[in-house]
């Protein structure tokens, strides 16, 4: 993810922007509590820094290794130079989308997932709030994505390099024109289509799986559309201030917590909110 400390120059300087950007801007999503979001979100960013710095090691030398035994399906013709490299940011997509897909239905990757999805206020932030666990998990999709298609590390850099800005813009507190999402929507994934991806409604979270190419979900039928205004974030079953934290949302994996299923969340008494999220 950050192979390189200039790479990670250009995510801090991002995040900077795109967070200062929703301030700036009035975002309609305002909320309470936000220096302390920022606080627990800067916590998970610093421990998937050090994941990705550990992982990126194994997988960039297993990558390596696949590249120089000519192991994969692009391997096998002969393709010009540019053509291989945008081939290979859209099948590391590709690839990221089925692992994405994957966690969402195995237990226990689910689990490590659900920090990701638990986030009831998302905002640019909100993209370096994962289990550091789960940076195995992708991780490992990008060695796989690799070893089958036959991408070498040149186009593993450069999907980083797209998609790092495309991942913290999906979760900017932007409210963007629908506009965006009926031209670019076609084939890129826009803010307003990964919100849906972090509605609190099963329906719609397990939907909109793609990071940069939507085509994905458009394809593979998984695309799903609801206005921002009227989706609630995070899960229901962590929307306690205190399942909010940190050090909660690092152990949570290894707690058996019960998912609010869409039926039962319809059941619940929706108390108007006092904030607009
Ligand atoms: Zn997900
Ligand atoms: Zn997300």
């Amino acid at each position: 993810m950050l192979l390189d400390i200039n790479g990670n120059y250009i995510t801090i300087g991002l995040l900077i922007f795109f967070y200062t950007m929703e301030q700036v801007l009035s975002t309609p999503f305002k909320f309470n509590k936000r220096p302390l979001h920022l606080f627990h979100n800067s916590l998970f960013f610093g421990a998937v820094f050090i994941a990705t710095y550990i992982f990126s090691m194994f997988q960039v030398y297993s990558i390596d290794w696949f590249n120089r035994h000519g192991i994969g399906l692009l391997y096998l013709v002969n393709i010009p130079f540019w053509v291989k490299l945008v081939l290979g940011v859209a099948l590391f997509d590709m690839t990221t989308y089925c692992f994405h897909r994957i966690t969402h239905k195995i237990p226990f990757l689910l689990r490590l997932h659900r920090v990701h999805h638990s986030d009831t206020t998302v905002d640019s932030t909100t993209y370096f709030r994962i289990h550091p666990l789960e940076v195995i998990v992708f991780g490992t999709a990008n060695i796989i994505g690799a070893a089958i298609f036959g991408l070498d590390l040149m186009a593993m850099a450069l999907y980083f390099f797209i998609l790092i800005p495309f991942a913290i813009l999906e979760h900017t507190n932007l409210l963007l024109p629908r506009l965006v999402d009926t031209t670019l929507g076609w084939i890129f994934v826009t803010p307003n289509m990964h919100k849906v991806h972090h509605a609190q409604d099963q329906h719609y979270t397990d939907s909109n799986f793609a990071d940069i190419f939507i085509l994905w979900d458009r394809l593979f039928g998984t695309y799903k559309y609801l206005p921002v205004n009227k989706i609630k974030f995070g899960l229901k079953e962590f929307d306690e201030d205190k399942k909010q934290t940190f050090l909660y949302q690092m152990k949570s994996p290894f707690i058996n917590i019960k998912r609010i299923t869409a039926n039962e969340l319809a059941n619940i008494e929706q108390k108007p909110e006092s904030v607009i999220r």
